[in-house]
């Protein structure tokens, strides 16, 4: 997942927020959950559009959305998944796919073999264990072939509107580059933010923070001076870095 629905083809940068200076500079260890609130106030007045990414109407079609978007920019996924939505409408009809059929229908997105084989298995896993429907529980979802802490964290939170942090590649960047967690594992950054994002704000936080890492901080060039955290980042000139 690593673009947004409606900002497709466009990089927006936010107009920065006035008064950096007054959102609270680093001097000192300020406390980490009021600052994460901080951050995500000012994301939001700077992304009110952001959202899930991934075109899909139920919870089996973002599942299967959320499998194909591994390395690969969602606004692929969605054109594949144009045509994938259409063929196959149930659990049963993705288990019954042929195979070498399925790869060739999602093979733009990449690593289409290992894929095929998620999807596949993970709609008999749902056909057998789930009477066809997705599960609503985390651990349930863990479960299935394919799906890791990241996609059942996009499913509870996207499609079952479960708070929960999804922990992609702009999660797991921009909440290091922010000082909100550490580490060079996204399991152990997902468990740092349930202990300073506000618990109702988990799903929403993700998404800003997507946005945040698409159309701001980005991975090779951070806009700095446009950013509309500047102030509360430990590394507000990183863009003379880069
Ligand atoms: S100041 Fe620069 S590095 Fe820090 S969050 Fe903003 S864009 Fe990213």
């Amino acid at each position: 997942m690593t673009a947004e629905k409606g900002g497709r083809g466009r990089r927006r940068v936010p107009r920065r927020l006035p008064s950096a200076g007054g959102l609270g500079a680093m001097s000192g260890p300020p406390d980490k959950k009021s600052r994460a609130r901080t951050i995500l106030r000012h994301l939001e007045r700077a992304y009110p559009d952001a959202k899930c990414a991934l075109s899909f109407e139920t919870p089996l079609e973002l599942l299967v959305a959320t499998i194909l978007s591994a390395q690969c920019t969602d606004e692929r996924v969605n054109i594949v998944t144009r045509d994938l939505f259409t063929k196959y409408r149930s659990a049963a009809a993705y288990a019954r796919a042929n195979p070498a059929t399925f790869e060739a229908e999602i093979r733009s997105t990449g690593f289409y073999r290992a894929k095929a084989r998620s999807v596949i298995g993970m709609a008999k896993a749902l056909v057998e264990e789930h009477g066809g429907d997705v599960p609503r529980d985390l651990e349930a979802l863990r479960k299935l072939p394919g799906v890791g802490l990241k996609t059942a964290s996009v499913l509870l939170g996207n499609a079952f509107g479960t708070p929960a942090i999804a922990v992609d590649t702009h999660v797991f960047r921009i909440s290091q580059r922010l000082g909100l967690a550490k580490g060079d594992d996204p399991d152990r950054i997902h468990d740092q933010l349930t202990e300073v994002l506000p618990r109702a704000q988990w799903t929403r936080a993700c998404h800003l923070i997507q946005a945040h890492g698409r159309r701001t901080c980005t991975a090779r060039k951070p806009a700095c001076p446009a950013c509309p955290v500047r102030a509360l980042c430990p590394w507000p000139d990183k863009t003379r870095a880069v």
